[in-house]
């Protein structure tokens, strides 16, 4: 606390990321990065845009940028918002697109900055339970909202939800803007950019972070009607003209032109996660179905905090969310290549050999 905070910034409850520790040789799979790393193409563009040229501001607009993402989903660059990680698209997205005269509604659990933005805008929010096996039903979004926004697969259980469910939510609240998070659809889930021809209501929410390896580059983006992309475009030019450096676009129009490459590494990823799934439940653990690259596991006999302490005395970190009451139980684990998977596995057998 400080006499120099305005009663605002007392109020905040900041969004804790997973951390990023500095220990050598870890097995670090508490963040969802991608293990493959960025398109090689993208890396190309970065050193070539690291030039005398960022002398000069970037374009504020993206229209480079914007174009190779509307190319890619058959869509026009007005359908296109771009952001400083998708974290940033979505703050702009709740501050211009979520109203205050009725709750928003998400799940109780899924990514956890949606309450936090909404505490920072000042927007009532009211979570709607997930079923017992963690399933989101669409006809639990009921009555006036502010908005809805889901993540699909949802953050924390992996969870895919199908497109008619989201065509439901869309048609049910035609007046309210519903957002769909796809940070981790390219793992295996069906994506809503196809519906936003049909529905003025619907904005996906993308990110470079996960599948296309490039959390450190820091890009994600929006797609919808042009009246929303307008409005995400005035929130932002009221705050950050230039939210992406020269490096941000140059590397993530490359990588979203390289499409071989994310479809290469997606399935890598998608493999391992599958066959990781198959050998964690043969030594009886409970683990949801993942549709994301990560999954979210259960141990029988092991309380959850004490077995991330031994995993990460063993060098591999995964999340495990203490405070989240339907989550203390389960640790969340980012899918990595095929020897990330052995040296868990491996000290998973050795956690339960020392325990006899
Ligand atoms: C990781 C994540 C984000 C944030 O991604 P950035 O683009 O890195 O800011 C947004 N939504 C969900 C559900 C995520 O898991």
């Amino acid at each position: 606390m400080s006499r120099f905070w305005n009663s605002r910034v007392h109020k905040l409850e900041p969004y804790v990321p997973g951390e990023q520790p500095k220990i050598a040789n870890l097995t670090k799979l508490n963040t969802n990065e991608s293990p493959y790393g960025p398109s090689p193409c993208a890396l190309e563009a970065i050193r070539n845009a690291a030039s005398d040229t960022l002398r000069l501001y970037p374009d504020p607009t993206s229209s480079s940028l914007r174009q190779a993402i509307a190319e890619r989903f058959d869509i026009t660059s007005e359908n296109v918002f771009t952001g400083n990680g998708s974290d940033e698209v979505l703050a702009h997205t709740f501050r211009a697109l979520f109203h205050d005269d009725a709750p928003v509604l998400f799940s109780d659990i899924t990514y956890g900055f949606y309450p936090i933005y909404c505490r920072l805008f000042n927007l009532p929010y009211r979570t709607v339970p997930l079923r017992e096996d963690f399933a989101l039903h669409q006809e639990d979004y009921v009555g006036p909202c502010g908005g809805i926004i889901l993540a699909n697969p949802n953050a924390n259980t992996g969870m895919a939800l199908p497109l008619e469910a989201i065509e439901s939510l869309l048609s049910r609240h035609p007046d309210r803007t519903v957002v769909v998070d796809e940070a981790y659809v390219e793992f295996g889930a069906q994506t809503a950019i196809p519906l936003i021809k049909r529905y003025d209501n619907l904005l996906v929410v993308r990110t470079f972070s996960k599948s296309s390896g490039l959390a450190g580059l820091r890009v994600g983006y929006a797609v919808g009607s042009p009246e929303l992309i307008e409005g995400l475009t005035r929130v932002k030019d009221s705050f950050n003209s230039y939210p992406l450096s020269r490096l941000s676009l140059a590397g993530a129009e490359a990588s979203i032109r390289d499409h071989e490459w994310l479809e290469q590494t997606t399935h890598a990823i998608m493999q391992t996660r599958d066959t990781l799934i198959e050998q964690l439940r043969i030594r009886g653990l409970t683990v949801l179905p993942s549709k994301a690259n990560f999954i979210l596991v259960h141990h029988p006999r092991f309380e959850a905090g004490a077995l991330a302490t031994a995993l990460r005395d063993r060098a591999i970190i995964v999340r495990h969310q203490s405070s989240s009451p339907r989550l203390k139980d389960w640790l969340r684990i980012t899918i990595g290549t095929n020897d990330d998977s052995q040296r868990l596995l491996e000290a998973l057998d050795d956690i339960e050999k020392k325990s006899h």
